[in-house]
């Protein structure tokens, strides 16, 4: 992976191991395929989406109008709206506003973000926009990030 603008390759912050090969990673997330690729969320993940369903899901099935306090909430929750089929009960998240959402989760947390734009170039034609995190401590960015989610859930 490296920086579009300088054309280095990212390094950890914390370590200096190049990509996301090291134990600092919070996250590692493509932002192009919307996946994440490596990092203390990637365990956990699941329990992010479960989170965000399971506080949606109700109110879809009731179809009444929400406000979720403004933000990305808002426009994930304007797009399972969109997606959502009262036949088959299932919440969509979207996956350019979960991960802005979590982008904006674990900066709140105070996880640390390489200078980017970063890319990871696959081959031609598949190189990837690229979201990297890192921190001391990557479980308790994570951890943090989650009871932030449940704060911003609970505004209803
Ligand atoms: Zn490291």
């Amino acid at each position: 992976m490296r920086n579009e603008d300088t054309d280095e390759e990212v390094t950890c912050p914390i370590c200096g191991v190049v990509d996301d090969m090291c134990a600092h990673i919070v996250a590692s997330i493509d932002r192009t395929f919307s996946e994440t690729h490596a990092g203390e969320f990637y365990e956990r993940e699941t329990e992010f989406r479960a989170l965000v369903e399971e506080a949606f899901l109700p109110h879809l099935q009731k179809g009444v109008k929400m406000d979720w306090g403004g933000g990305i909430l808002n426009e994930l929750w304007s797009e399972a709206v969109a997606n959502y089929s009262a036949e088959y009960e299932e919440v969509a998240l979207d996956g350019f506003c979960f991960y802005q959402l979590v982008d904006e989760l674990f900066t709140e947390a105070g996880a640390i973000e390489p200078a980017g734009p970063i890319i990871d170039d696959g081959p031609p034609g598949m190189s990837s926009a690229v979201s990297l995190y890192y921190s001391e401590d990557p479980k308790q960015i994570v951890d943090d990030a989650y009871s932030r989610l449940v704060e911003m859930l609970k505004r209803q």
